[in-house]
């Protein structure tokens, strides 16, 4: 006898249905995706509880005529591809022609749709995969989808499902893909009868983030441009360097219009920002990469949300480099807005960069030793020019920024004054990530300058550390750690980084060696690069704590201010942060006194 079977259709569609509708969010998706699809212009979306007992999108698109209808719900009945050339250059959002009826299969379903010319339009009814009515409707040009009862009849499946609250966070996540990858569509969203949020239709990306996010958010992001490389178009806008989130709901990617998961991408927005993102966090992004559709594979999963590229290197590539590109062009932002406020007198004569005047509060300058002003010893080094150099010149690259300095709080923090009120410096972060690029400046220049040790050490390691530093003994030699083999597990360093100013060399390597370790446990083998040694070599570089003289102090913001990315430090955490006046009056309630 026998025993294979042709599965019933509607057994078939219940298979299927396992596969592209998860969870309420996922019926959501396909129907907006249709809804896009036929040229909607606004879509209404309603749930109830969860989405569980109700999902209902309504759109003004093109609508279907009766046999499209009816046609609609059978399994692989589509209008969007014909023929298998055609999977390999996909430019609507569906095209397997599995939802409608995969849905329908597993819920009490109702369709009603009208094309605009349309006299009537057509209703239908589904129940669990079955078709128990036809008739006329009556609805407005467009298409109803009335989903309830999500998976009554799959009892298995519905034990699946998360709390009623889950069900509506992943729903509203799927929202915000769909609204910011389709800003010109109006959206409305009602949950449990409560209108959540109404998005008008917006010219471009930039109005809808404002419109579902608010102007915060927006203001903390940067715009990306193209990648250079023709093939490879990417906009959009991600959050400055800083701006980090604990999940990954906010870290959007489309690509050709398409919501999706691509770890390719992913490990590209993990390079890009690199020390601007702290470690554990995501980052904010909103970026768009549109590439020829042959060269991308989406029918990697019923669901869509993968897919497949043909060159992954070369689109990491163009990821990496547009993030890249962006948060250190966000750079003259932040300088911009660290100008002292204004205080120079313009019929002022020009001053001396040895001479100018720096306003200190009394306190301040009490506090710390001020060195005579005249010959201030804390000016050599690079930044010293020669004496041939035009004064106005002069000045224009001796003081890149004016700032005011206030003081220094509990010895770590820097207080100082820009036009927008007040700013407080991380003066240990902002050591970090001085040290930080110019170490990996003088790596790339092949030199970093090292110095003796009075005597050299030698150390034990357990065995599984000194592996480790084996392995790595070339990057730590090129950063100017004198390191080397003295036995087995045993080392001799003979000589560190000159910026490195240490007593305990021995105790310095542990360190460093045993927070590698923690974090090649935790983030991926592959990181632990040259970066992120150099990294942690700066962090224990830095000595917390230490009082600076005034001058050291404004040395190092000058410094912090000449970096790539002055405003975190290697491992991302802000090394600034800015306190409004407006915020400052907020606080202390003068707005409202003012008004009363
Ligand atoms: P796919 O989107 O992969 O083609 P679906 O099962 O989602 O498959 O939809 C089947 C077909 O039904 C679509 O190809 C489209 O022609 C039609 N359709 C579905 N939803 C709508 C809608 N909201 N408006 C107009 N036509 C629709
Ligand atoms: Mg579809």
């Amino acid at each position: 006898m026998s025993r294979i079977r042709l599965l019933p259709e509607i057994v078939a569609s219940q298979v299927a249905a396992g596969e592209v509708v998860e969870r309420p969010a996922s019926v959501v998706k396909e129907l907006i995706e249709n809804s896009v699809d036929a040229g909607a212009r606004k879509i209404d979306i309603l749930i109830r509880r969860g989405g569980i007992s109700l999902v209902r999108v309504i759109d003004d698109g093109c609508g279907m005529d009766r046999d499209d209808a009816l046609l609609s719900l059978e399994r692989h009945a589509t209008s969007k591809i014909r023929s298998a050339a055609d999977l390999h250059a996909i430019s609507t959002l569906g095209f397997r022609g599995e939802a409608l009826p995969s849905i329908a299969s597993v819920s009490r379903f109702r369709l009603t749709t009208r094309e605009a010319d349309a006299v009537a339009g057509t209703e239908i009814i589904v129940n669990g995969g079955k078709i128990d009515i036809v008739r006329d409707g009556g609805e407005a040009p467009g298409t109803q989808v009335e989903v309830r009862s999500l998976f009554y009849n799959l009892p298995a499946r519905r034990k699946f499902l998360r709390s009623e609250n889950t069900e509506s966070r992943n729903i509203e996540h799927q929202l915000h893909l769909q609204a910011i990858g389709h800003p010109q569509i109006a959206f409305a969203f009602v949950r449990d009868d409560r209108l959540v949020f109404q998005l008008p239709p917006a010219a471009n990306l930039h109005d809808r983030i404002r419109d579902l996010h608010g102007n915060e958010l927006l203001e903390r992001l940067l715009p990306l441009t193209g990648a250079g490389l023709d093939k490879i178009d990417i906009s959009g806008l991600i959050g400055q360097a800083g701006v980090s989130r604990q999940t990954r709901a906010q870290q959007l990617v489309f690509v050709n219009g398409r919501a999706v998961e691509s770890p390719v991408v992913t490990a590209g927005l993990r390079e890009g920002y690199h020390t601007a993102l702290m470690r554990g966090q995501f980052p904010v992004t909103f970026l768009f990469l549109n590439l020829d559709p042959a060269s991308v594979d989406v029918n990697v999963h019923p669901a869509k949300r993968e897919v497949r590229f043909r060159d992954p290197t070369a689109v990491r590539e163009a990821v990496v480099n547009s993030i890249r590109r962006a948060l250190e062009g966000g750079r003259g932002d932040w300088r911009e807005k660290f100008r002292a406020p204004n205080v120079s007198q313009p019929s002022a004569p020009p001053i001396e960069p040895e001479t100018r005047p720096i306003e200190v509060q009394p306190a301040f300058a009490q506090q710390i030793e001020m060195p005579p002003r005249v010959a201030p010893s804390g000016f050599e080094g690079p930044r010293k020019l020669p004496d041939t150099a035009p004064a106005e010149e002069k000045i224009d690259k001796e003081i890149p920024q004016q700032f005011q300095i206030i003081g220094v709080l509990n010895k770590l923090y820097v207080l100082m004054e820009n036009a927008d009120g007040l700013v407080l410096v991380d003066q240990h972060a902002a050591h970090e990530r001085i040290l930080f690029e110019e170490l990996r400046r003088r790596m790339e220049e092949q030199g970093v300058p090292s110095q003796k040790l009075l005597l050299p050490q030698t150390f034990d390691l357990s065995p599984r550390d000194a592996e480790w530093v084996e392995r790595n003994m070339s990057i730590l030699q090129k950063m100017g750690i004198g390191i080397e083999g003295f036995g087995p597990n045993t080392f001799k360093i003979d000589s560190l980084p000159a910026f490195l100013k240490t007593s305990d060399p021995v105790s310095f390597m542990q360190r460093v060696v045993d927070d590698l370790k923690s974090a090649s446990n935790s983030s991926s083998a592959l990181r632990l690069g040259e970066e992120m040694i150099a990294k942690t070599v700066c962090r224990h570089a830095v000595k917390a704590n230490d009082p600076l003289r005034y001058l050291e102090v404004e040395k190092l913001i000058q410094d912090l201010l000449g970096c790539d990315l002055p405003y975190c430090c290697p491992h991302g955490r802000p090394t600034m942060i800015q306190i409004s006046l407006a915020e400052l009056e907020k606080k202390f309630g003068r707005r409202s006194a003012i008004q009363t």
